[in-house]
């Protein structure tokens, strides 16, 4: 693959970047853990639908815009490089999307993905359960067929934003004498829908937008089950795949963080030279968001060829997690105690600071995903 962009691709860039200058909200959104920062973000969702800037991926028919995968990252470059909102409706548009369009049936797609890509319908995932997160096919929430629905009951754990969102999908045995990965279906449930009760949790930042889901004899029509019934455990293992890869954390991101922190170490060069690894460090997170982002060309060079990465997601997942550690950790010590003032000009940092510390626990934690790396690329022995 060659790194030289078309006039096409350059005339996209172009687009971009003037729509972001003239669209962008002149006040920072307010957080989308609560609620009015969440409905905040769907508007600016719905105005980059509106530009057909929302999913540039997906077909046009599906509120696309028929990108390829670089243009993709020519728009994730635009996009923070620009300072523009956080993107709400992630676990939809990149877990579930990609996933319906993997598996979902026509009737599938039509209904639910163009509703996604505009954020009328914000999406949760509910899969973790109390007993059932890293070992996931430990799961006991239960789908019992009843004529053409099925009849939900169980607890789901740690769904992001489930307090505000509309929908959820999730995996449920379906099987009841089955155990493990089998036996298991992958539904989609409103969650207004009558035995649905939604607990927040309170997070680090002390916001409650996570959320526990309790399932108390919920029914939910046999056609909103993706993919067969009892397969679920195979489409989960491809919505896995989707969240460690490129798409939910595309280099961009981490190359602006990277940015950012060169000029906050610039802007605080005396006090934090009085530890002499600071600049070295500065230095080497910037050149591991630049590696990120070279690893990512060459990935999606591969993808274009009709490779497929598999596994390989699971070094990808480690990289950015560690690497957004690794930057913020560096900004609280550039910033010192007053990297713990809320309410100031440098307090998203600390609020970097605080997710970042999640990173490598969600998307499955990256002890699992050093397990997955050993096994199944290096082929070294079960632990
Ligand atoms: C910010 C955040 C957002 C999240 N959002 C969602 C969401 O929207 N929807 C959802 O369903 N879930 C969500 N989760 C849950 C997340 O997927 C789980 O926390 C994760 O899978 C780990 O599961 P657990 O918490 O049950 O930890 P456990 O499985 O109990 O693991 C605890 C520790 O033991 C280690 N461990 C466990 N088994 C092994 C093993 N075999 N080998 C080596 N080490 C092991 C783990 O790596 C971890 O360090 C979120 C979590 C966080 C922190």
């Amino acid at each position: 693959m060659e790194l030289i962009y078309t006039p096409k691709q350059q005339a996209f860039r172009t687009e971009v970047r003037q729509w972001l200058a003239q669209h962008l909200p002149a006040e920072p959104l307010q957080s989308y853990d609560t609620r009015e920062g969440f409905e905040q973000h769907r508007a600016w969702e719905r105005q980059l639908f509106d530009a057909r800037l929302s999913m540039v991926m997906w077909p046009t028919e599906l509120g696309g815009r028929g990108c390829d995968l670089i243009e993709w990252l020519i728009f994730e470059e635009e996009y923070y490089a620009a300072g523009a909102p956080m993107r709400v409706n992630q676990n939809g548009q990149l877990l579930l999307g990609p996933t319906l369009m993997e598996f979902g049936t026509e009737a599938q797609k039509n209904r639910f993905l163009p509703a996604m890509a505009s954020s009328e319908q914000m999406w949760a995932q509910a899969w973790s359960e109390p007993n059932a997160g890293s070992d996931m096919a430990a799961i006991s929430s239960k789908a019992v067929r009843d004529g053409d629905d099925y009849v939900i009951n169980g607890q789901k754990t740690w769904s992001t934003r489930a307090i505000f969102a509309d929908w959820c999908f999730g995996l449920f045995r379906s099987d009841p004498q089955s155990s493990r990965h089998h036996g298991l279906s992958y539904l989609m449930v409103p969650l207004d829908a009558p035995g649905v009760t939604i607990r927040p949790i309170k997070a680090l930042n002390g916001k409650e937008a996570f959320a526990e889901i309790f399932f108390d004899n919920v029914r939910v029509p046999q056609e909103n089950c993706i993919g067969e019934e009892g397969q679920g455990w195979k489409v989960a293992m491809a919505t896995a795949g989707f969240e460690r890869g490129l798409l939910l954390r595309s280099p961009a991101r981490f190359q602006k963080t990277a940015r950012d922190l060169v000029q906050l170490y610039l802007a605080n060069q005396a006090s934090a030279d009085r530890d002499p690894a600071i600049a070295s460090r500065v230095a080497k997170v910037w050149s591991d968001a630049q590696a990120y982002a070279l690893s990512a060309y060459y990935t999606v060079g591969r993808l274009s060829r009709g490779e497929k990465i598999g596994a390989e997601s699971s070094i990808n997942k480690i990289i950015w997690s560690e690497l957004d550690l690794a930057m913020h950790q560096l900004a609280m010590e550039i910033l010192g105690p007053q990297g713990e003032l809320t309410q100031t000009q440098n307090s998203h940092w600390l609020e970097g600071f605080l997710f970042a510390q999640a990173g490598p626990i969600y998307a499955g934690a990256n002890e699992i995903q050093r397990n997955i790396i050993a096994e199944r690329m290096l082929g070294l022995p079960k632990s």
